[in-house]
C-alpha cells in the first residue's frame, strides 16, 4: 500500500476517528491530518476498493475464498487528493484511478458485506497497522480505535442523526453529479449502520476510552478544533 505522501517524522501521535457512514468523520479527519502535518488514512477507501475488486471481478459475494485472493493479489493504492478528486483520498487498484466509482452507491450498498469477511478485514488491518506504525497519522474508520490502534493517543468517535447524515451524503452525491433521493439515502445508510453495528467481527462501537461528538450541531470547523485541542493534550 503506497500512500504517496510525506508526514511530519517529529510527529508521533496517533489520532483515531471512527462512527457510522456520514458522521463527517473523512473531511474532519483529512483537516485534522493538514493542520497537524499527519498522514490521513481513509480505511473506508480501503473496504471500498476491496468491494470494487469483487464486483469488477463479478465474485459472488459469499465466496470470502476468492475474494480474500483477488484482494491479496490486488495492488491497492491510496493517494493525496487532488482537482480531480473532489477533496477525497485518490484510490487506485492495479494501478487504475477508481476513486469516483468507490464512492458511488452501488459499491456502498455492498461494502458492509466485503467488510464483513474476517479474511478480508485481517489483511486490511495488517495494512493499516503497518501505515500507523511511525505515529504521526489520522486514521478513520469503523474499528480504529478498538482494533486497528486500541493503543492510539487520542480516540474521537462521531455521529450524528440519520436525518442529518442522509441529508449530508445527498449534498455530496449532488457535487459528484449524481441524483438520489432523500428517502432511499436515509434507508441505505440505515441498512449500512445495521451491518456495520451488526458484524461478527469488528462491529463499529465506540471504544471505552473514545471521547464522542455529535456533530449535528457542529460546524465541520468546531469539530476539528476539538479534535486538536484533544491532541493538544497528548503532544
Ligand atoms: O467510511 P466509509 O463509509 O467509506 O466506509 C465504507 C464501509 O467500509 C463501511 O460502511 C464499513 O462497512 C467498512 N469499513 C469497515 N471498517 C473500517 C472502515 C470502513 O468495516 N475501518
Amino acid at each position: 500500500m503506497d500512500l504517496g505522501s510525506p508526514r511530519d517524522k517529529t510527529k508521533t501521535l496517533t489520532i483515531a476517528i471512527d462512527g457510522p457512514a456520514g458522521a463527517g468523520k473523512s473531511t474532519v479527519a483529512q483537516r485534522v491530518a493538514s493542520l497537524l502535518g499527519y498522514l490521513y488514512i481513509d480505511t473506508g477507501a480501503m473496504y471500498r476498493a476491496a468491494t470494487w475488486v469483487a464486483l469488477e471481478k463479478k465474485v459472488d459475494l459469499q465466496d470470502s475464498e476468492t475474494i480474500i485472493s483477488l484482494l491479496e493479489r490486488a495492488l491497492v493504492e491510496l493517494k493525496p487528493p487532488d482537482e480531480s478528486s473532489q477533496g477525497r483520498v485518490r484510490v487506485f487498484v492495479n494501478g487504475s484511478d477508481v476513486s469516483m466509482i468507490v464512492r458511488s452507491r452501488i459499491i456502498s450498498k455492498f461494502v458492509s458485506q466485503i467488510a464483513a469477511i474476517a479474511g478480508v478485514r485481517s489483511l486490511l488491518v495488517e495494512k493499516q497497522q503497518s501505515m500507523a506504525a511511525d505515529g504521526g497519522v489520522v486514521m478513520d474508520g469503523r474499528d480504529i480505535g478498538t482494533v486497528v490502534l486500541p493503543d492510539a493517543d487520542v480516540k474521537v468517535y462521531l455521529t450524528a442523526s440519520t436525518q442529518v447524515r442522509a441529508d449530508r451524503r445527498l449534498k455530496e452525491l449532488k457535487l459528484m453529479g449524481q441524483i438520489a433521493d432523500f428517502e432511499i439515502l436515509y434507508k441505505e445508510i440505515d441498512a449500512r449502520d445495521q451491518m456495520d453495528y451488526t458484524r461478527a467481527v469488528s462491529p463499529l462501537r465506540k471504544a471505552d476510552d473514545a471521547v464522542e461528538i455529535n456533530t449535528d450541531q457542529l460546524t465541520i470547523d468546531e469539530v476539528v478544533s476539538s479534535i486538536i485541542a484533544l491532541a493538544g493534550h497528548k503532544s
